[in-house]
């Protein structure tokens, strides 16, 4: 066998076809780095700063503490507490007394914040347009293939974990036969299919480590 039928020839092998995947997202990645600082910038912003105002603009009245802020966007505490300083300075958010712990502080957005949140919320529209362009089915597909990287990199303690269905203890995979909502919602109590997983959902409540190993086996098919 000649050298180039050992590794696919010019189109190389199945390890070639994981750095393709690889350099495609971290394609993906640049575009949505550079969108983010220009929108930033235009707004006199950092791109830690819109990502807060997001996250604050996610979780609504209840803001959040500074270490989930923190969490959430997978950086330091420290660059965390630094950039809701600059953004309680400017206006955007203030803090307030977590009405579960008199001793610690939720963060929150002001009025001005939450229209400052309203403005930067499209700052990936032009990614959602792109998707949004494939057909319903690869979507569905795309998303599975995404959970189940995400899934991976938060096991290698790479990224943070999110609030996935995959981690919930309301998520049942392959509870019923219809192919097309073979997942159960317990919190809903409605079957979903892949297209409806939720990447960071505000009911998800983690499931203990055993039951998500299992549905996170039922889920890929092991
Ligand atoms: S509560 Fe949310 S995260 Fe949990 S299974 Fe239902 S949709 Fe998924």
């Amino acid at each position: 066998m000649t050298k180039a039928a050992r590794t696919g020839g010019p189109f190389g092998d199945r390890e070639r076809t994981a750095e393709r995947v690889a350099q495609a997202l971290v394609r993906i990645g640049t575009a949505l780095r550079s969108e983010a600082w220009e929108g930033a910038s235009a707004r006199g912003l950092t791109p830690t700063q819109v990502q807060i105002l997001s996250y604050l603009r996610f979780r609504g009245r209840q803001g959040a503490r500074v270490s989930e802020v923190a969490e959430a966007l997978a950086v330091t505490p420290a660059t965390a507490s630094e950039s809701t300083h600059a953004l309680v300075r400017k206006g955007l958010v203030r803090k307030v007394r977590d009405e579960e712990d008199g001793r610690a502080r939720q963060v929150v957005l002001t009025a001005a914040g939450r229209r400052e949140a309203e403005r930067v919320a499209g700052w990936s529209d032009f990614l959602l347009r792109a998707v949004r362009s494939l057909p319903e089915a690869e979507q569905a597909t795309l998303l599975r293939v995404l959970l189940k990287t995400i899934r991976e990199l938060q096991r290698a303690g790479r990224i943070p974990v999110s609030r996935m269905c995959v981690t919930c203890r309301y998520f049942r995979p392959y509870a019923h036969p219809d192919p097309a909502a073979p997942h159960h919602c317990d919190f809903v109590d409605a079957p979903f299919g892949d297209g409806l997983l939720r990447v960071d959902c505000p009911d998800h409540v983690p499931a203990e480590p055993g039951v998500q190993e299992e549905n996170w086996r039922r889920f890929v098919g092991a």
